[in-house]
């Protein structure tokens, strides 16, 4: 960790290389995160294009006659251990001049403390996934001013020191889950929020399983993720928690209407520890990077089933706490490792085709966990067919909890805005309508 003092200094040298950027597309915000693997800051930027910023650097007219000044964007900007220790005087002191004879170009690197490369090796992962909606935006500003070298200034970073990505302006799910916490009373999310987080969530194993191609993307620059008719991949995000998965803002998404309206996408982002596995595929009930996919993402849901970030945390597939189901009345038994969603009377309003397919996605069994393409289908029509009537007619109870209102009430409260004294009270002033007290 980095004393604020340490951490000033290499804000204003941050700041010092956003300087010299000719069209000075660069404004550092704050310092959002520190982490045992690096920093996060928040950073406004300008995204002229290559041509704009070719031509101001070489101090020639620019291509286009009036150039036109890009909208500011949030974005955030991730830089390394050693990238940020570089940019600490007490640092450059023990290794005067370490960095000053770098050459990307020439494929040089240098690392006087053997720093883990988990940012290159991120970076390698988005790149793989820029087609992807529910993973977080790589973005790859041309000529970065800490990829040149200026007059005056040291270079201080390589290229795998530091990345920028798109900022996810409504927070984690685990800030979500602490808002909801903080606001005593609040037991539950409605069902109609959980099925959309829920096919987020599995979009994003798709992605993971068949991450999409450009083709895929036509004219587009990032699709939905659909299962495609060619064996799975092994890819596992080895990572996924509650702060790990980040909302973006509300869409009107063409590619699915009832989607994203009412409820912001949710991404998957910190690739760190992302692998492939060799999986050998056909050989029954051995997990893949698809079960395991699966496994992580039923831990989030009952996470948000229970409105909590600590409870999920005993949940493992060798876990020897597992009950008997069924995803279907009359169905096959199967078993799972989600307990507490079938504790009596401990969620009864929690949607029962949910609570199947969550328990079957926490299957100890590899093989009892559903295909990522019958997920999808499921999630999709009980996104569709599960609305504001179908609780009312199903599950009476829940019906205020799963109103249009509601829902929208909901989101703008917990997801947007920490919730204030004067926002407790629900559309029409009956709080009762809204929540469920515990
Ligand atoms: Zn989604």
């Amino acid at each position: 960790m980095m004393a604020g003092a340490a951490m000033d200094r290499a804000k204003r040298r941050l700041d010092e290389y956003f300087d010299r950027d000719e069209l000075k597309r660069f404004k550092m915000e704050r310092s959002i995160g520190e982490g045992a693997s690096g920093n996060a800051w928040k950073v406004s930027y300008r995204p002229y294009t290559e041509d704009q910023v070719r031509a101001s650097i070489d101090q020639r007219p620019n291509p286009e006659p009036v150039p036109e000044v890009p909208e500011v964007q949030h974005i955030i900007l991730k830089t390394s251990k050693v990238g940020t220790l570089f940019f600490d005087d007490q640092f450059n002191k023990e290794w005067p001049g370490e960095r000053e004879d770098l050459n990307e170009e020439e494929g040089e690197d240098f690392d006087p403390y053997n720093a883990d490369d988990s940012i290159g090796h991120e970076k390698a992962w988005l790149r793989k996934f820029r087609f992807s909606k529910h993973v977080v935006k790589l973005i790859e500003p041309p000529m970065t001013p800490f990829n040149r070298i200026f007059p005056g200034l040291r270079r201080r970073m390589t290229r795998d020191d530091f990345m920028f990505l798109e900022y996810l302006e409504n927070g984690s799910m685990g800030d979500f889950l602490e808002k909801m916490m903080d606001w005593q009373g609040v037991a539950r999310i409605p069902n109609r929020m959980l099925w959309r987080c829920f096919l987020c969530l599995i979009r994003a194993c798709i992605a993971m399983a068949w991450p999409p191609t450009e083709q895929d993307a036509g004219n587009n620059t990032e699709v939905i993720e659909s299962t495609k008719d060619v064996e799975a991949r092994g890819i596992v995000h080895d990572d996924l928690h509650v702060g790990n998965v980040m909302f973006g803002p509300l869409i009107n998404d063409p590619d699915e209407p009832e989607h994203h309206a009412s409820v912001p996408m949710l991404k998957m982002i910190d690739f760190g520890r992302m692998y492939e596995r060799e999986d050998r595929p056909g050989k029954w009930n051995q997990p893949t990077g698809v079960t395991d996919n699966i496994f992580a993402i039923s831990i989030l849901m009952v996470n948000l089933i229970e409105g909590s970030s600590f409870s999920a945390y005993v949940m493992s597939p060798s876990t020897p706490n597992i009950l008997d189901f069924q995803l279907h009345p009359g169905g096959a038994t199967l078993q799972t490792t989600a307990t507490s969603l079938l504790e009596n009377g401990r969620f009864p309003l929690l949607d029962p085709l949910l609570r199947g397919y969550v328990c079957a996605c926490a299957s100890p069994h590899p093989n009892q966990r559903p295909p990522l393409a019958n997920l999808a289908t499921a999630a999709m029509a009980a996104i569709r067919n599960h609305d504001q009537a179908w609780y009312a007619a199903n599950l009476p109870d829940a019906a205020g909890d799963e109103s249009d209102d509601n829902v929208e009430w909901f989101v703008q409260n917990f997801l947007f805005s920490a919730p204030t004294m004067e926002q407790q009270a629900a559309p029409g002033g009956n709080a009762q309508n809204a929540i469920v007290l515990s």
